[in-house]
Order: C-alpha cells, then sequence, then structure tokens
C-alpha cells in the first residue's frame, strides 16, 4: 500500500491552491489542480486501466496511469516517473510539471526566450573512442563527423554561426568540447550520435537533454538512485533544453517521410549535457546495430537526411526563440543573469522538490475539512505554506574531478 500525504499548497499572493502529495520520495500534484493551472479539459475520472487525453488550445497530450510515457502533438515523450494514481485520485509528477509540462503549455511565460546566435556541433567520440562499432564498415565516430559537417554547412548556409568540437579524427575531451559554448553567449550545443542495442531488432530516434536535478535518467526507469542529487552547469538550461530537444526530436520522428521510428525524448545524464553552460541535446540518430539501419547510414543521402532533421529542428527552436518585440529585447540570458526572467507566478510558487534533503512544504496544523477525503486513513490533507522557492535553475557548480 501507498502511504499518501495529500497537501494544499497555498501560495501566498497566489489564489491558486496547488494540492501536492508525496508518494515515497516523490512529489505530485493532483490531476485536477493541474487541470485547473493550465485549463485542460479532459475526464473527471480516470480509469487506470486506459489512457487518458488532456487538450488545451496548443495541442492535445495522452497519458496513462502507471507509465512514464506520454505523447503530445504525435510525439513520445519520457516522464521522469509515471503518473500515479491512489484513492482515486491521479497524481501528476511535480517534476514533469516544471520541467516537462510547463514547457510544453507555457513555453515563453516564466523563462526568457534565448536568441540563438550560433551553434557548437559536437561530432561524438573519436580518436581511439570509436563509439559503436555495431555496424561493419562505418563507425560512430565517422558517421557521426559526417552528419556533423553536413550540418554545419546547412547551418553556415542559413547564416548561423557553427563551431565544430573536432575537425580530426581525434579524441577531445568531453570537458573541452562543453566548454567551446562558453565564451560563447548565445550558442546552443548539438552533440551528434548513433545507437546501438543488444537486440538487432531495436530501431529509431531519441532524442536526450539532461535529466533535470532531483529527477531520475530516463534509463533508470523512474527510480531514484542517488545521481539525481548533483547539481550541474547544464542544469541551468533545463528549460530551454527540453524545448531545443523536443524540436529536434519532432522534426525527426514527424518527417513527412522516411521518419525514423520514435523512441521518445529522453532524459540523461551524458557527461556534455552535464557540462555544457548553454541549452544543449543530445541526437541518437538511428541504431546501427539494426541492420536496416546501418544500410541507411552507410548512404550519403540518409545522413544528409538525418543532418537535414537536426537542422531543421535548430531553425525551429531558433524561430521560437526570436522575440516579435525586435532587436531591442535580443539579448541573451548568460549564466547568472537570471534578472531577465519575468517575475515568479503561481506555478513558480510550486514548493521546491528537494526529495532527498528537505520536507515538500513546511505543513501547518490544521486539517482542510472540506477538502478531506471521505473515510481514508492513508490519506491525509493538510493545509500547508510554501517555504521555499520553485528550484527552477539548479546552481552551477564546478565539475568534480575525474567527472
Ligand atoms: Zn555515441
Amino acid at each position: 500500500m501507498v502511504f499518501l500525504f495529500l497537501l494544499l499548497v497555498g501560495a501566498g499572493f497566489a489564489n491558486e491552491n496547488w494540492e501536492v502529495a508525496r508518494i515515497g520520495r516523490v512529489d505530485y500534484v493532483t490531476l485536477e489542480s493541474f487541470r485547473k493551472f493550465y485549463g485542460l479539459k479532459g475526464p473527471a475520472v480516470v480509469d487506470p486501466e486506459k489512457s487518458f487525453d488532456l487538450t488545451s488550445p496548443q495541442g492535445s497530450m495522452n497519458l496513462k496511469v502507471d507509465s512514464r510515457e506520454m505523447r503530445w502533438k504525435g510525439a513520445r515523450y519520457w516522464l521522469s516517473h509515471a503518473v500515479r494514481q491512489s484513492e482515486g485520485i491521479t497524481l501528476i509528477p511535480r517534476v514533469d510539471l516544471v520541467k516537462t509540462f510547463d514547457p510544453l503549455l507555457r513555453p515563453n511565460v516564466e523563462i526568457a526566450k534565448r536568441p540563438v546566435l550560433g551553434v557548437v556541433v559536437d561530432p561524438g567520440h573519436g580518436g581511439g573512442d570509436y563509439g559503436t562499432r555495431a555496424a561493419r564498415g562505418l563507425s560512430e565516430k565517422v558517421a557521426n563527423t559526417d552528419v556533423s559537417k553536413r550540418l554545419v554547412r546547412m547551418l553556415e548556409g542559413a547564416g548561423i554561426p557553427t563551431v565544430l568540437t573536432r575537425t580530426k579524427d581525434r579524441y577531445v575531451d568531453h570537458g573541452v568540447r562543453a566548454a567551446l559554448a562558453d565564451d560563447r553567449p548565445g550558442y546552443i550545443f548539438v552533440s551528434i550520435h548513433f545507437n546501438e542495442d543488444s537486440s538487432r531488432e531495436t530501431t529509431g530516434w531519441e532524442t536526450f537533454c539532461l535529466s533535470p536535478q532531483h529527477a531520475p535518467s530516463t534509463s533508470s526507469g523512474g527510480t531514484l538512485r542517488g545521481d539525481e542529487r548533483q547539481a550541474w552547469p547544464g542544469n541551468e538550461f533545463d528549460h530551454h533544453n527540453f524545448l531545443l530537444t523536443q524540436a529536434i526530436h519532432r522534426a525527426a520522428v514527424l518527417a513527412k517521410s522516411n521518419a525514423p521510428s520514435d523512441r521518445g525524448l529522453k532524459r540523461a545524464r551524458f557527461k556534455v549535457l552535464r557540462l555544457a553552460r548553454a541549452p544543449a541535446v543530445l541526437v541518437e540518430g538511428g541504431f546501427m546495430s539494426n541492420p536496416r539501419e546501418a544500410a541507411l547510414l552507410k548512404t550519403e543521402s540518409y545522413r544528409e537526411q538525418v543532418a537535414r532533421w537536426v537542422f531543421e529542428g535548430i531553425l525551429a527552436y531558433r524561430r521560437s526563440q526570436e522575440s516579435p518585440e525586435g532587436s531591442a529585447r535580443l539579448e541573451v540570458a548568460t549564466a547568472g543573469s537570471a534578472g531577465t526572467n519575468p517575475p515568479a507566478t503561481t506555478l513558480e510558487a510550486v514548493p521546491g522538490f528537494r526529495a532527498s534533503s528537505n520536507p515538500p512544504v513546511a505543513v501547518r496544523p490544521g486539517i482542510d475539512p472540506a477538502k478531506r477525503p471521505a473515510a481514508s486513513k492513508e490519506l491525509e490533507v493538510r493545509k500547508a505554506v510554501a517555504v521555499e522557492p520553485e528550484v527552477r535553475k539548479a546552481l552551477p557548480v564546478e565539475p568534480r574531478k575525474g567527472e
């Protein structure tokens, strides 16, 4: 049995109440408050056996109880934690509320736009590090370089400055790669890779951004296992990481022809994503362990196509970051200049989810009887106040030695 506290979080200055619950170490908001805040339409009662749709003017999402999978306008996304249901109350993971749903539903409300002034293109691996060698006659490092150079030509052709992390077949340290974005305000970081799996059947496209702090990586199955505690420089860009990543993901998997199968937008703490002080994405553009995709990747036309999808995604993200008010607002928010963001509103007041170190909210005695579910021993509803602001931006930290 799951032990569940249901907390009503009054934001103090806000009229909205967020109903916040915790199961184990994971914080949730109720589907009801989620729907209310965003004005989403959906079923009043959720059948845990069936997926359900929530619709907004921006689009429609599909969710299922006990699943981390989410569909948004035709593409697949992996949530940090599964949607849950307890005592008939459906619960949405709070980290996904802030790091996934809010960027989708209000991409430019809480966080300032970041005009794209250039792109660091990172061909993965190199030198003695071949990456995957699952395809006969084509190693990953070579495919990465070829696609990266094609991408650079497309970007330069569109008037977007670029820097390659390596132009030759040599190994470059991850920290050195990521650092190329440091001195270039307004650049984004795009790492190109190809995939491998123990099953030769596995095919498709995966696009990764950095896991938010206090959230598991997609491959962990949703369990918190300790690697989520550290804040990385890349976490400062969670919002833009997500927007950039989904733009590239959608450009590929929703392509009108030859679209690769959709393995979803994922999160991981890959080293270059952790260290990049810029919005960053890591593309896994197909499985070299799959004979069909490996054969495709050996053709120039398909490598050109892969580069084109990434390019189109970058353009879509870049367009989303252009300010309609003109050049006066084309200031680039660099690390530490959070002052360019608009003031916090009600969502920001959902207290931080410092699962390991802090209780999610300070609980005041006094139960709101109107909100107490009937005769529930497992469910406690209390009035609570937010004591700490939402932790949207993890603090930049110096990478540890050996990382
Ligand atoms: Zn790789």
